[in-house]
């Protein structure tokens, strides 16, 4: 039972770190924590130099998921370098420009969906599709989504809609290299984390805050817990997952009728009892 995920002598990469924050961090720490070996993507040389301490001896590679064909070359460089066989591929990237702050989703700008989507889910698809001569037959390929699709938050804006396309890119990817392999294709739906990427978001912190009383405990996620269950889904513990979204999220997403939100909402001056 010491080595129930199995992971000496596999090599993942992780594509998605930007500080000591990210999710990507966390998933590579549990992963190289378990005894794999772990090769990084990040965004950008700047990011790279940013991350030296962090990554001091390790095997970084640059890729910006936004310009054509960087996923290709990178899946060469990995190839090249001796890496293959890969066991599992983290895609753990996105991207909105908020730059304008708070607006609806109606008045979202085409090139603002276009950019957020050919980033934040189409690149699942180049990655996995690059990497697929370089994967181990029974790979694994995880994606971090949200925990709810049907949840409508107002500062979160398009980025609900390309996450919807996230997952089902997932599930068609499943599907497509279920020919020719049992590569395996899941996301992990996170609910509301401390991130840069979550920082970004119009009025964040009050949702975050929010989302800590909607849980059953009322104890927002911690990012180690997200790696947990990221690092289930790279190993072989969790074979029988395909084409799934497992939900992290501390029980929010079936609470909303806490009674404590409710007094706040309909009688806030009764005091807690
Ligand atoms: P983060 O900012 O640490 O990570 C986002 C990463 O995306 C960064 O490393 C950034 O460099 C990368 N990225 C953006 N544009 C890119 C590009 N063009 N090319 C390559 N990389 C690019 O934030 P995070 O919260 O760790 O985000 C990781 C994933 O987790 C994202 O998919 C995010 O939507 C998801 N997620 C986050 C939360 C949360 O509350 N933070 C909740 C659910 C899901």
């Amino acid at each position: 039972m010491s080595d129930f995920l199995n992971f000496s002598g596999k090599t993942f990469l992780v594509q998605g770190v930007a500080n000591k924050k990210s999710v990507a961090w966390f998933i590579a720490r549990t992963l190289e924590e378990q005894g794999a070996r772990v090769v990084y993507a990040v965004r950008s040389e700047a990011r790279k130099k940013t991350l030296e301490s962090q990554l001091a001896g390790k095997s970084v590679y640059i890729c910006d998921v936004e310009e054509e064909g960087a996923c290709e070359r990178l899946a060469a460089e990995v190839g090249q370098a001796g890496f293959a066989p890969l066991h599992g591929l983290v895609h753990s990237v996105a991207f909105a420009n908020y730059s304008e702050g708070f607006k609806t989703f109606a008045e979202t700008k085409r090139k603002d969906f276009l950019q957020a989507t050919s980033i934040s889910a189409f690149s699942l698809v180049e990655l996995a599709q690059a990497f697929k001569p370089h994967l181990a037959k029974n790979a694994s390929v995880v994606t971090i989504g949200i925990s709810s699709l049907l949840v409508t938050p107002d500062n979160y804006g398009y980025m609900g809609p390309i996450k919807a396309a996230l997952e089902s890119c997932a599930r068609f990817l499943a599907k497509s290299f279920s020919a020719g392999s049992e590569v395996r294709f899941n996301v992990l739906g996170s609910g509301p984390l401390k991130t840069s990427a979550s920082a970004g978001i119009p009025g964040y912190l009050e949702s975050y805050l929010y989302a800590e009383k909607l849980t059953f405990r009322k104890r927002n996620l911690d990012t180690q817990e997200v790696a947990n269950v990221a690092a289930f889904l790279l190993s072989e513990r969790s074979s029988g997952l395909n084409g799934t979204s497992l939900v992290v999220d501390a029980g929010l997403g079936s609470n909303y009728f806490d009674k404590e939100i409710i007094r706040l909402a309909m009688r806030p001056e009764v005091p807690k009892p």
